[in-house]
């Protein structure tokens, strides 16, 4: 009956279709549910909850249609289920076992495909009776009584022959719009036939995403001999597709349109999107304007040498801790699709890029992991903690921020995956505080060649300053009395569908004269560093210069980089450069005046530190507080101005005073 039908349904719509594969030499087909459902209802409806048997039932009716190419069996895939079958990950159940279900899912991890048997050929010792098995188990499963009802021996079959299939198992994560600071649910996928062709093994790699028809199952578990009564659940898939969310799938209607051309011709545009990122997190308007410029991105190019030059912004902040960093972090990830934040090691074994694992669990290969840099392919990826991220990924993270791909080579795996990422960095200074009297270029803990591929570099000191404070202060109670204060002025859904307007239209070209203007500025940079040895202007930061100006571009929605984008690139850089402690004008290392403190100042409180650091070594931790002062009197520094400085230092969380009169150095 159903065979009748399923026959009649692949004549009517597939026969096309069923004698091109055939003739071609393809495994499967593709066929939409909702023809099927259409045609009759009742055995669409079967398929949903028995689809063990009815797949089965519809792969005799393709092969009854004696199509050309004699044995090759054809799969049908499913897609198109019913909305109502689009299941979460983490709300797979038991009552989902022996369903079809269908997922959305990212490739976290995944197997080396491997041949399997599929069907075992037993001989009855007793009759010669032959009996095909088909091997459902994860060992070879012999049958279990002659099927010969003259003989029913029991047992001692002969293995004759094996027919082989290719397999594989990856290992699927829920997407991260739909996960909000939560673990993502995680199920695996068995993946068998024609899916694992180089081709779509591909797209299975780890970092894609896709959209899984299957079929529920549950592994069983042998533990010495006896089999746990608790199971675990797969899906094995009959139909997958990749489905990258970019962009581009951001709904912009054309009143969105019109409001997001609106606002690009706003000569307030820039203020407004500054005002808009991260509202509850005070001042930092530099970092929110650079921030902005990464979220818009530059534009890629692709030099006729081949060399590719990315058109996304890297930022590193480097910061005291509570500077509210993290928050900032956080907050950014969560306004773009495919937006991911993670702190230190990547929070898996995988960790910032990719990792090559044993595969415990099945068949005992190994295994491609991504890391959170392939997840977050063509989104941004807020890092936190970058500077304590391992040795193998500060290695891959070179060309991850570069070539923007992440090439794996370990064991048998050999992979490039894509990471096409914007990072936004946060790490500490190397003493766990910075030090106001070092140059921060020298307080981070992190190789100069990595830090040379973000775009720009920002500090957040905290450093006690009583009008910032009162500001800051004033500014978290109105956030409490009054929370619409913090309201942005552009509303997270309209500045993400403007970003995406942005980033789909525009692909500013450079003007001559902004061009210009950028290497001018280039070129006076570099003979003003030329001297100092941490500080490397390369051609790197011209790259930065030019993608600043076109995201700067960008946003004003112009097919031109003017050069008043220029000039925007340009304040930033400097801003950027000056916060490392480099003053522009004299190209010398300027601690005086962003600290506020005075040359001469500056080198007493070298020296009382000094003495400090002398008496830690020679008498331990805590030092008297008198000794200190007495040796700051040898050394020329009055009594009174010692205690003055020690005060200063204190109030600068430079040191502490463990007890009453003993002082200890923070690091
Ligand atoms: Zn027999």
């Amino acid at each position: 009956m159903e065979l009748e039908k399923f026959e009649e349904f692949f004549r009517q719509f597939y026969e096309q279709d069923l004698l091109a594969a055939a003739s071609k030499g393809k495994k499967s087909i593709s066929v939409d549910f909702s023809l099927l459902d259409k045609f009759d209802f009742k055995l669409a409806d079967k398929l949903l909850n028995d689809p063990e048997n009815v797949l089965q039932t519809a792969r005799e009716a393709i092969s009854n249609m004696d199509l050309p190419g004699g044995e090759l069996e054809i799969e049908p895939r499913f897609k198109n289920l019913p909305e109502r079958f689009n299941i979460r990950i983490r709300n797979l159940r038991s009552e989902h076992i022996g369903k079809f279900v269908s997922l959305d899912g990212v490739v976290r991890r995944a197997s080396e495909v491997k041949p399997e048997v599929k069907i075992a050929i037993y001989q009855c010792p007793e009759c010669g009776n032959k009996m095909e098995i088909e091997q459902k188990e994860r060992f070879l499963t012999p049958p279990i009584r002659c099927d010969n009802p003259e003989c029913g021996r029991k047992g001692g079959f002969v293995l004759m022959d094996r027919k082989l299939f290719d397999s594989r198992w990856v290992f699927i994560e829920e997407p991260f719009e739909i996960v909000t600071g939560e673990r993502p649910g995680e199920v695996s996928i068995y993946i068998k036939g024609d899916l694992t062709d180089p081709e779509m093994q591909r797209k299975m790699d780890p970092g894609n995403r896709l959209k899984i028809n299957g079929v529920v199952k549950e592994i069983k578990r042998i533990r010495r001999g006896k089999m746990r009564t608790q199971m675990d659940i797969y899906v094995e898939a009959n139909y997958v597709e990749p489905t990258e969310i970019e962009w581009e799938e951001v709904v912009i209607t054309p009143e969105d349109e019109e409001k997001i051309k609106e606002l690009a011709k706003d000569p307030e545009v820039y203020n407004k999107l500054v005002a808009s990122i991260a509202p509850s997190i005070y001042g930092m308007d530099k970092i929110k304007e650079a921030i902005a410029l990464q979220l818009f991105g530059g534009v890629p190019h692709n030099l006729p040498d081949k060399t590719k030059i990315r058109g996304d912004v890297h930022v590193l902040l480097i910061g005291d801790p509570s500077t509210g960093k993290s928050q900032l972090l956080k907050l950014i990830s969560s306004i773009i699709p495919r937006g991911k934040y993670v702190a230190g090691k990547g929070a898996t074994a995988a960790g910032l890029t990719a990792t090559v694992v044993k595969d415990e669990e099945f068949g005992g290969g190994w295994m491609l992991e991504a890391g959170a840099m392939v997840l977050a392919n063509k989104g941004i990826l807020a890092v936190d903690e970058f500077d304590k991220m391992s040795k193998d990924d500060q290695i891959a993270m070179h060309e991850g921020l570069e070539q923007q791909t992440v090439s794996v080579a370990k064991a048998s795996i050999i992979a490039t995956l894509p990471a096409q990422v914007s990072v936004l960095a946060g790490c500490n200074p190397k003493f766990f505080r910075f030090d106001p009297y070092r140059p921060i270029a020298e307080q981070l803990d992190i190789p100069d060649t990595l830090l040379a591929r973000f775009d720009l570099k920002f500090a957040l000191k905290d450093i006690p300053d009583k009008k910032m404070d009162e500001k800051l202060a004033t500014h978290i109670l109105e956030t409490r009395l009054k929370p619409s204060r913090v309201e942005p002025l552009i509303s997270p859904e309209f500045l993400r569908k403007y970003i995406a307007y942005a980033r789909k239209n525009c692909k500013p070209k450079m003007l001559r004269e902004a061009a210009e203007r950028l290497k001018n500025f280039y070129i006076d940079m570099r003979s003003l560093y030329s001297g100092e040895e941490t500080v490397a202007i390369t051609l790197r930061q011209n790259e930065a210069l030019m993608r600043l100006a076109e995201a700067a571009a960008k946003i004003r929605l112009s097919d031109k980089v003017e050069i008043s984008d220029a000039e925007r690139a340009i304040s930033i850089m400097r801003f950027s450069i000056q916060e490392l402690g480099y003053d522009y004008e004299t190209g010398k290392i300027d601690i005086d005046r962003t600290e506020g403190v005075s040359a001469s100042q500056r080198s007493k409180i070298h020296t009382i530190l000094d003495i400090i650091d002398m008496l830690e070594k020679k008498i331990g931790k805590p030092v008297p507080k008198e000794e200190i002062v007495a040796a700051a009197e040898d050394q020329g520094i009055k009594a009174g101005t010692a205690e003055e400085l020690l005060r200063r230092l204190k109030a600068e969380g430079s040191i502490f005073e463990p007890k009453l009169n003993y002082i200890e150095r923070i690091r």
